[in-house]
């Protein structure tokens, strides 16, 4: 029963986007050659319990074009985001303090706020 936050991050969770952060910081300091090898080099690397893995592929996919452009605003808000995961204060909304949902967090791991806060912001302009 979650009738009020999301979930809280799992130490497995904070792993998993503390994984696909790094990606993107070696992506995003130019580093694509390791990230190549790192998303399609290892298909075979699935988990036992890889459940998602039919959308792994689409998700690098997406993920290194969206990226692509080395963008050095995004490489800080990563770098920010490994440091709160460091400091316990990843996953956390910036504006409302509720945690940010699991399926933001892997589309946009480097995301501040929660996807409500985030369309506010964006209309303010
Ligand atoms: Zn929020």
């Amino acid at each position: 029963m979650t009738n009020k936050k999301p979930a809280k991050l799992s130490a497995k969770d904070l792993e998993e986007f503390k994984g696909n952060l790094g990606k993107m910081r070696a992506m995003l300091s130019g580093d694509l050659t390791q990230l190549h090898e790192e998303a399609f080099g290892q298909n075979g690397n699935h988990d036992a319990e890889s459940k998602a893995g039919d959308t792994a592929d689409g998700y690098y996919q997406e993920f290194n074009l969206r990226l692509m452009e080395r963008d050095e605003s995004t490489l800080s808000e990563v770098l920010d985001a490994l440091e709160r995961i460091e400091t316990g204060a990843y996953g956390q909304c910036e504006a409302c303090e509720n945690a940010i949902s699991k399926d933001r967090l892997r589309v946009m791991p480097h995301a501040r706020m929660c996807i409500d806060c985030q369309r506010q912001a964006e209309r303010r302009g």
